[in-house]
C-alpha cells in the first residue's frame, strides 16, 4: 500500500514526555471559530486528527482578558470555565490517536483589548499595533511576575483540557515573549532589557513555568519567529540563531517559523513550497530536540527530503492540512496523487480577518464540518439516483460533477471548450497563480477515478440540446463575464463616452488581446485581478496607469496577508498609481477620473482603458429552460439548478462551494438539512 520510500515520514516522535505517532504535525492556525464555535472548531480538528495528522494544535489561546483579540475568533482559557470547549477539541483528537496542542498566547501591544478595554502590556511604553488610539503601557516586575504566574495557570487549566503539547508562544511579532526579544520593543534598563540574554529572560521563564507546572505529563513547544525580514528585526542570521542556542534543549520542542504572519503565511504568487527552507536549514544541529516548521508543503517526496536532510522532524502544516484534512493518510495509503494540494491563495486566512468561520477554496467543506455535517471523505449515496448533466466545467461544474460522481450517479460534465477548468484555466495563465490549477487537476483527477462520470469537450449546448439530454438533473454553471461598460461598486451606471477609446476586459486579456499603450486600468473589483493584470502589462511592456476608488490597491487582500506585497511590486515595476479616484467620463484621449472624497476631476491621458470592475452572470441557457417549464417535465428534468458564477459571481471558493453543495444537498429530503449553532449560555441570575 505505502510508498516504502515515505515510511520514514510515519516514525513516531519523542516530544518530551509525550509521543506522536507520525511525522505530520497540524501547527497551531486561526479558523475564525475558536471559542465563539467551540464545537465546529472541535469537530474541524478531529477531522484532522481522522484524516492522519498526528498533532493537531489550537488556534492562539487567550489566557487572560488582560490580554485579548476581540474582534478576532481565537480559543480562550481566561478561566477554568473555558475548559470544557478545549475539552471537547482534544476528545475529538485523542479519539484517533493524535496528540492536542494548544498555543497559550499573550499579545501584549498586538491586541488593543477592545472587548475587555484593559489596558495593554508591552516591554516599553508604545502605541498598540493597529490604530487603534491606545497605548500600552511598560511593564512593571510586579505586571512580569502576574504574567508568568497567568501563564502558569492556563497551563494547568490546558492540561486539564486534555492537552498533550503546551506551547509558549513567541512568534510572528504578535506576543509579549517575542516584543521582550527585540530591541525595537524593548527599551529596558532593568534585567528583562538591554543585552540579549536580559531579553530572552522572560521567554526562558515561561519555559521553565511551564514546564515546572505541567511538564510531568504535557510537553512544552516554543513557537519561535527567527527572522522577521525587516531592518530592524530579528535575523536567522544574528539574534534569531542566538536565541534559538541559548534556550536549545530547554523547552521538549521547537515550532520554528518567521515573522510576521504575512512572511509565515506566504501566498504562492509571491513565494513557492519550501520557502521557510532557508531559515530553517541549520537549526537543528543546535538542539537535541525535535523540531517541526512549515512551507506549505504538500509533497511527500519534499517532506522525506527534509527529514533525511536532517532539516525538520515533524512536517508543520496549518495550509496544507486545511485543503487536505486526509493528506497524511492519503500518503500512507500510496493515494499521494489524490492529496488535494492547496494552492495558496489565502482565502482561509481571510475567515480569521473577518472574524466569520475559515473557508478554503480547495477544501469547500472546511468550516462545515460540524454546523452542516460535511466531511472531506466522505458523502451519502444519492437519495433519488438517475441521470445528471452538468453543463460548464469550471470549478462550481467540475467540483459539482465530482460530488455527484462520488455519490454513485450518472454524470455528464459538459463544457464548450476542449480546456476544462473554466476561468480557473485562464487565471493560473497570469503571472503568480499557476498553482490555481490545482483546482483543476485535483478535480479532472478524482473525475478519471469515478467510471460513472463521462466528460465532453468542446460540446457548446443550447436548451435543445439539454432537453435532448434524457438527464433528470440538470445543473448549470455556465460562469460569467466580465462587464465592459464599468458598472461596479463605483459606478452604479454605465460610464459615458466609453466609444472614444478601446475598451478591454480582464477576459480580453486573458484571450491574449493586449491593449495599446498607455493603459488606464480601472480597478473596482479590488481583489487580485487588477494587479494582476498590471503585472501582465508591464511583462509585456504595456505602460499602466492604475485608478483606484479605494485608498489601497487590491484592497481586500489585506485579508489574504498580500495588499503590501502586491502595492509594493506595483510600484517597483513603476506602475503609475491612482487611489481613491473614480472614472467620471471617457474621452478621445483618456479619461475624466474624479477623486472620491471631494469630487475634483483629473484628466488622465490613456490611449486605452481596461475594466476591472464586476461580472456578468452567464444565464441565457438557464433562462430559456426556465422559461419553459412544461417542456422540462415532458424531458423529464426534475431538477434544474443554477450554480457557482453564473448565480451571482465571487471567489473561486464560492464557486467550489456552490457545486459541492448543491450536488450535496439537492435531493435532501424536505426539511432535512439544518445548519447548527451554538448560542450563548444566559447565566442564571
Ligand atoms: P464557475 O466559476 O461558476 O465554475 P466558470 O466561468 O469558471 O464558472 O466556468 C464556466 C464554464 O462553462 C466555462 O468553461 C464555459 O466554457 C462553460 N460554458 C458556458 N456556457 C456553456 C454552454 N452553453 N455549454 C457548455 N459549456 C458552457
Ligand atoms: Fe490553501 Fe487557499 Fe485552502 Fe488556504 S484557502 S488552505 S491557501 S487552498
Amino acid at each position: 500500500m505505502r510508498d516504502p520510500r515515505y515510511d520514514i515520514l510515519f516514525e513516531p516522535v519523542q516530544i518530551g514526555p509525550v509521543r506522536t505517532r507520525n511525522r505530520f504535525y497540524q501547527v497551531p492556525h486561526c479558523n475564525g471559530m475558536g471559542h465563539v464555535h467551540p464545537s465546529a472548531m472541535a469537530r474541524m480538528r478531529g477531522i484532522k486528527a481522522e484524516g492522519g495528522w498526528g498533532v493537531v494544535c489550537t488556534e492562539e489561546c487567550e489566557i487572560s482578558p488582560l490580554s485579548e483579540f476581540s474582534p478576532y475568533i481565537e480559543a480562550r482559557l481566561w478561566d477554568e470555565r473555558d475548559i470544557p470547549a478545549l475539552a471537547r477539541m482534544c476528545e475529538a483528537v485523542h479519539r484517533h490517536g493524535s496528540l492536542a496542542g494548544v498555543e497559550l498566547a499573550f499579545n501584549g501591544y498586538s491586541a488593543p483589548n477592545r472587548y475587555s478595554r484593559e489596558i495593554p502590556w508591552a516591554p516599553s511604553n508604545t502605541p498598540v499595533r493597529s490604530y487603534d488610539p491606545v497605548q500600552a503601557r511598560a511593564m512593571s516586575r510586579a505586571d512580569i511576575q502576574q504574567l508568568r504566574a497567568l501563564h502558569r495557570a492556563a497551563a494547568l487549566r490546558a492540561r486539564e483540557a486534555g492537552f498533550d503539547i503546551i506551547y509558549v508562544y513567541a512568534g510572528h511579532d504578535l506576543s509579549i515573549p517575542f516584543h521582550f526579544l527585540t530591541p525595537r520593543n524593548n527599551r529596558r534598563t532593568d534585567e528583562y532589557g538591554g543585552v540579549l540574554e536580559n531579553r530572552v529572560r522572560l521567554l526562558r521563564e515561561l519555559i521553565e513555568d511551564t514546564r515546572d507546572a505541567v511538564g510531568d505529563r504535557c510537553a512544552v513547544a516554543v513557537r519561535l519567529a527567527v527572522d522577521e525580514q525587516t531592518a530592524d528585526g530579528l535575523s536567522r542570521e544574528g539574534e534569531g540563531a542566538d536565541i534559538f542556542s541559548m534556550l536549545a534543549d530547554l523547552p521538549d520542542l521547537w515550532d520554528v517559523n518567521v515573522a510576521d504572519w504575512s512572511n509565515d503565511s506566504v501566498t504562492a504568487r509571491f513565494a513557492g513550497e519550501g520557502y521557510q527552507e532557508a531559515f530553517l536549514l541549520g537549526l537543528k544541529a543546535l538542539t537535541r530536540k525535535p523540531v517541526v516548521g512549515v512551507g506549505r508543503f504538500t509533497s511527500p517526496d519534499t517532506m522525506v527530503s527534509l527529514v533525511r536532510r536532517g532539516v525538520l522532524d515533524l512536517i508543520g502544516a496549518a495550509r496544507p492540512s486545511i485543503a487536505d484534512p486526509f493528506l497524511p493518510n492519503k500518503i500512507d495509503q500510496g493515494r499521494a496523487e489524490e492529496i488535494r494540494e492547496c494552492i495558496g491563495c489565502n482565502v482561509c486566512v481571510s475567515g480569521d480577518h473577518t472574524s466569520t468561520p475559515l473557508r478554503c477554496t480547495q477544501n469547500p467543506t472546511m468550516g462545515e464540518e460540524w454546523r452542516r455535517g460535511w466531511h472531506p471523505e466522505s458523502v451519502e449515496h444519492a437519495h433519488r439516483p438517475g441521470r445528471a448533466l452538468v453543463v460548464g466545467a469550471g470549478p462550481a461544474g467540475l467540483e459539482c460533477a465530482r460530488i455527484l460522481g462520488t455519490r454513485g450517479m450518472d454524470v455528464a460534465l459538459v463544457d464548450s471548450l476542449r480546456t476544462l477548468g473554466g476561468r480557473v484555466a485562464l487565471e493560473a495563465r497570469l503571472p503568480g497563480l499557476a498553482s490555481w490549477a490545482r483546482v483543476i487537476d485535483y478535480r479532472l483527477d478524482a473525475l478519471s477515478r469515478l467510471p460513472s462520470v463521462e466528460i465532453y469537450r468542446e460540446s457548446h449546448l443550447q436548451a435543445e440540446d439539454v432537453l435532448d439530454f434524457a438527464a433528470e438533473h440538470v445543473f448549470i454553471a455556465t460562469g460569467s463575464q466580465w462587464r465592459r461598460d464599468g458598472l461596479g461598486r463605483a459606478l452604479r451606471q454605465a460610464l459615458p463616452g466609453l466609444e472614444c477609446l478601446p475598451v478591454l476586459t480582464p477576459d480580453d486579456l486573458m484571450a491574449g488581446v493586449l491593449p495599446a499603450s498607455p493603459v488606464l486600468l480601472f480597478d473596482d473589483d479590488h481583489y487580485y485581478m487588477g494587479s494582476v493584470l498590471a503585472e501582465h502589462l508591464v511583462a509585456r511592456g504595456v505602460e499602466v496607469i492604475f485608478v483606484t476608488p479605494a485608498a489601497d490597491v487590491a484592497a481586500w487582500t489585506h485579508n489574504t496577508l498580500e495588499q503590501h506585497r502586491i502595492q509594493r511590486r506595483l510600484m517597483e515595476l513603476n506602475v503609475t498609481l491612482l487611489p481613491s479616484h473614480t472614472l467620471v467620463r471617457a474621452m478621445p484621449e483618456g479619461m475624466m477620473t474624479g477623486c472620491v472624497y471631494t469630487g475634483r476631476t483629473r484628466f488622465i491621458g490613456a490611449a486605452s482603458v481596461l475594466l476591472v470592475t464586476s461580472r456578468a452572470p452567464e444565464q441565457a441557457l438557464y433562462q430559456a429552460l426556465n422559461n419553459t417549464p412544461e417542456r422540462l417535465q415532458a424531458a423529464g428534468i426534475s431538477t434544474l439548478a443554477l450554480i457557482g458564477d453564473c448565480v451571482a459571481p465571487g471567489t473561486i471558493a464560492a464557486a467550489v462551494y456552490s457545486g459541492h453543495r448543491i450536488a450535496r444537498e439537492f435531493d435532501a429530503p424536505a426539511g432535512s438539512l439544518t445548519v447548527k449553532r451554538e448560542i450563548p449560555l444566559i447565566e442564571v441570575q
